[in-house]
C-alpha cells in the first residue's frame, strides 16, 4: 500500500500534535510542514516538534512547489477558526489538486454561515478532483456526529438536547480572552456586546449538520452567552479569577423548526469546574422513540481528540469523491490501527 503523503500546515498546539501523530502511523508519510512563526521557519520539523531526531523536512513559511499533487496527497490545516480567514490558503491547496482536512470550527459546515464561500470551496474542489473536510472534537464530533449516529436507531425524534461540560484550564491566553475568563460581570457583558467574547465557535455548524442529517428543518438558531460567576478563587498559568469574577462562559444555542425548538446545545466552559463540585462530561438526550440518554465523563479530551480525528479522517478524505464534505458524508471515523483501516470506502 502506498503511503498517503501529508503536509501539516499550522504547527501550533493542535498542528504539532497532529504532526507527531502522523509520524506514528504506518500508512501516512509527513512530507511537508508550514507555519509562519519566524522561530519555526527554516528549522527541521523534528527540532520544532522536539522529538529528539531530525526528519529531513524543513518548516516553510510558504509551501511553495511542495504544494502539488505530484508531491502531496493531503494538507491538514490547523491555523484558524474562521472560513473567511482560511480561504486564501484553501484556494491554493485545492487549486494545486491537493485534498484538505481543516480543523477550523466554521469549516465543519461552512454553508451554515457562509453559503457563498461553501459553494466556492465545493466548486473549486470538484474542478480539481479533490475533497475537503472540516472536523474536530466540537464541532465535528461530540455535539453533532455522535448525536446523529445515536439517532440512527430512532423511529421518531421530537427534540434533542446535548451538552458538553468541560474544563478550560489547559488552554492559553487566546481562549481565556475569547471566553471572558478573568473579567468582571460588567466587562463580560461589554465583551459579548462588542463581539470580543464569543464563547464557543461552532454551534450554527453543529445544528446545521444535525438538522440536515435528520431532516429536522431548522430555520433559525438563537444563541445566548452568560457569565459563569465564580464563588471561589481559581487560577491557571494565564489567568486569576477571584470570587465574583467570571470563570467561564455558559453558551447555549437553540435551533428552531418554525416556532418549535428541536435542537438545544449547551456548552458551559470554565476553568477548574471541580472547585465548585462540577464534573466534566458529554451528555446527549434524544427525546422520541426510543428515548436515548448517553453520558461520558470526564469530557472527551478536546485537544487530543481533535488531533486524533483529523488524522484518522485522512484516508477517507483522500478516497472521497471530489467536493466539500462534512462528517456526515464520509465513512464513520475509526482509529488508524492497521492496514484495513486505510482501505475503507463508501
Ligand atoms: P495555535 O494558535 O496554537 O496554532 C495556530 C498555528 O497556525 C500557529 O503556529 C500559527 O503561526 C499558524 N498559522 C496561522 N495562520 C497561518 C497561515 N496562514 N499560514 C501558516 N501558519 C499559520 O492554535 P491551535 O490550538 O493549534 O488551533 C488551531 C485552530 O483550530 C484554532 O482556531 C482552534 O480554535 C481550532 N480548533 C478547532 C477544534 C474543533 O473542534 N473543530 C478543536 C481544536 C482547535
Amino acid at each position: 500500500m502506498r503511503k498517503i503523503r501529508v503536509i501539516q500546515w499550522g504547527l501550533g498546539a493542535m498542528g504539532s500534535g497532529m504532526a507527531r501523530l502522523v509520524l506514528e502511523k504506518d500508512g501516512l508519510e509527513l512530507v511537508g510542514a508550514v507555519d509562519m512563526r519566524p522561530e519555526f521557519v527554516g528549522k527541521d520539523l523534528g527540532d520544532v516538534l522536539d522529538i529528539g531526531r531530525t526528519l529531513g523536512v524543513q518548516v516553510q513559511a510558504d509551501p511553495g512547489a511542495m504544494l502539488d499533487r505530484a508531491h502531496a496527497d493531503v494538507v491538514v490545516l490547523a491555523t484558524t477558526s474562521w472560513t473567511a480567514e482560511q480561504m486564501p490558503d484553501l484556494r491554493r491547496i485545492l487549486t494545486a489538486g491537493v485534498n484538505c482536512v481543516s480543523i477550523a470550527e466554521e469549516m465543519a459546515s461552512p454553508e451554515a454561515q457562509h453559503p457563498e464561500l461553501a459553494a466556492e470551496i465545493d466548486a473549486l474542489a470538484k474542478a480539481h478532483g479533490v475533497s475537503v473536510l472540516g472536523t474536530g472534537v466540537n464541532p465535528g464530533f461530540v455535539l453533532d456526529l455522535l448525536v446523529v449516529v445515536l439517532s440512527g436507531v430512532c423511529h421518531r425524534v421530537d427534540r434533542i438536547e446535548a451538552s458538553r461540560v468541560n474544563d478550560l484550564s489547559p488552554y492559553g491566553p487566546t481562549v481565556m480572552r475569547t471566553q471572558g475568563v478573568g473579567t468582571t460581570p460588567e466587562q463580560f457583558a461589554a465583551g459579548v456586546a462588542d463581539g470580543s467574547i464569543v464563547g464557543h465557535v461552532g454551534f450554527p455548524e453543529s445544528i446545521r449538520m444535525i438538522s440536515d442529517a435528520l431532516g429536522l428543518g431548522v430555520t433559525r438558531v438563537e444563541e445566548s452567552r452568560e457569565p459563569i460567576i465564580s464563588k471561589v478563587y481559581r487560577e491557571t498559568p494565564h489567568v486569576q479569577v477571584g470570587p465574583g469574577m467570571v470563570a467561564g462562559c455558559a453558551h447555549i444555542a437553540t435551533g428552531f423548526a418554525g416556532d418549535k425548538p428541536v435542537v438545544k446545545l449547551v456548552h458551559p466552559q470554565q476553568i477548574h469546574p471541580h472547585l465548585e463540585g462540577q464534573d466534566t462530561g458529554d451528555y446527549i438526550h434524544i427525546f422520541g422513540k426510543p428515548e436515548i440518554h448517553m453520558a461520558t465523563g470526564p469530557e472527551i479530551a478536546g485537544g487530543i481528540a481533535t488531533m486524533g480525528l483529523a488524522v484518522n479522517m485522512i484516508p477517507h478524505v483522500v478516497a472521497a469523491t471530489p467536493g466539500l464534505k462534512n462528517m456526515m458524508d464520509l465513512p464513520v471515523p475509526a482509529a488508524l490501527m492497521g492496514d484495513t483501516a486505510y482501505r475503507r470506502r463508501v
